[in-house]
């Protein structure tokens, strides 16, 4: 009994190589010896978690440093314009937010709330007008914008040098041609919190749920730059459980509450949740089942306190690669 089960333990283990260390044995052996009956052997993780919010608080230190020093050395700060069409009251706290971050960092912020019926036109000529100014470095149009905006118009219009949510197709395209300029905040995020594992994602098996512009493809582009193999799911997939099954790096991304069943986790794997829900009591949660999904990963990010926190920590990064450039430092 005590040998098989050793032997079970020794398989588990060599399949799950990279994790190996991360395992933790709650229930261990149950044997004979231990125990009088024969129940099952039992052996458990219980993941560590991916704290983004310690994350992105370490790396706006570590920013809030560096642009000082570039202040001091250039004689101007950083600068990010915001701007906001319509009255979305989340679009409004997540400009709040970001108007914040900037100017904890001693960014210059420029910030912009125009009314729902601002036309195309207009939008547009205030892009243009901040895409001249030498004062600004990043341009940030809120999302989503009134349905008489065409987005991707807006988006475009913005200079890829000034374009620090990293969604301009130009920026998509360094990102795919493996020489990233601006990177797109989210999936950005999500590799600083991969990072955090300590592990080498090269030849991991990789399965994206969501195949989003602005989440899902720059994240599937990004796992790839990292020589991690790429499987992204969308709602077109069949048997979803099936590649989670065989995932060692989930990315949660579908917009779907509780998507993701904790049994479908691969003991060990990397479980990213980028999926933000309001539950009726207000609290938040993800796309992954956390509870279940916890007992069966190694590592995996809470909601809140996990991606979303990093995702306007990589905003303010951007905007201080964008600087640089344009300072020629
Ligand atoms: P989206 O609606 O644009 O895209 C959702 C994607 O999921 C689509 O590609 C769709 O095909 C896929 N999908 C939907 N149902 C599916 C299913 N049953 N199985 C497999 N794939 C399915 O959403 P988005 O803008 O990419 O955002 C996704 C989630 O991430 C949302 O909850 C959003 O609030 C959250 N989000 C969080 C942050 C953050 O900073 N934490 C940033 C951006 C988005």
């Amino acid at each position: 009994m005590k040998y098989t089960i050793r032997k079970h333990m020794k398989t588990s283990l060599r399949n799950f190589a990279p994790f190996a260390v991360k395992v933790t044995i709650i229930a261990g052996i149950v044997g004979s010896e231990a125990c009088c009956n024969n129940a099952p052997t039992m052996m458990t993780t219980t993941a560590e978690i991916l704290d983004g919010k310690a994350l992105a608080n370490r790396l706006r230190e570590e920013l809030r440093k560096e642009a000082a020093e570039l202040i001091q050395k250039h004689g101007r700060a950083p600068g990010l314009a915001v701007i906001l069409v319509g009255d979305d009251p989340a679009s409004h706290v997540y400009v709040r937010n970001k108007k914040s971050g900037c100017e904890k960092m001693g960014f210059s912020s420029f910030s912009f709330e125009l009314p729902a019926n601002t036309s195309q036109q207009h939008l547009l000529g205030l892009i243009t007008e901040l895409n001249q100014d030498p004062k600004v470095d990043g341009i940030l149009v809120q999302l989503p914008v009134p349905a008489h905006i065409n987005s991707e118009t807006i988006l475009e219009a913005i200079d890829p040098g000034k374009d620090v949510d990293g969604f301009h197709p130009y920026n998509i395209g360094r990102l795919i041609a493996r020489k990233p300029a601006l990177r797109s905040c989210t999936p950005y995020g999500c590799m600083k919190l991969l990072e955090e594992t300590g592990l080498d994602l090269h030849g991991m098996e990789s399965v994206i749920v969501g195949a989003s512009n602005i989440v899902g493809r720059p994240m599937a582009m990004e796992l790839l730059l990292a020589g991690a193999t790429v499987t992204v799911c969308h709602r077109f997939t069949r048997n979803l459980q099936a590649h989670i099954e065989r995932a060692d790096i989930v990315v949660a991304a579908a917009g779907k509450q509780g998507l993701i069943q904790g049994e479908w986790i691969k003991p060990g794997a990397i479980v990213i949740d980028v999926g933000i829900h309001r539950r009726a009591n207000g609290t938040l949660t993800g796309d992954v089942a956390f509870d279940s999904a916890s007992k069966r990963a190694g590592w995996i990010t809470p909601v809140p306190g996990g991606v979303g926190p990093m995702t306007i920590t990589m905003l303010l990064a951007n905007t201080v690669q964008a600087f640089k450039t344009h300072v020629g430092d």
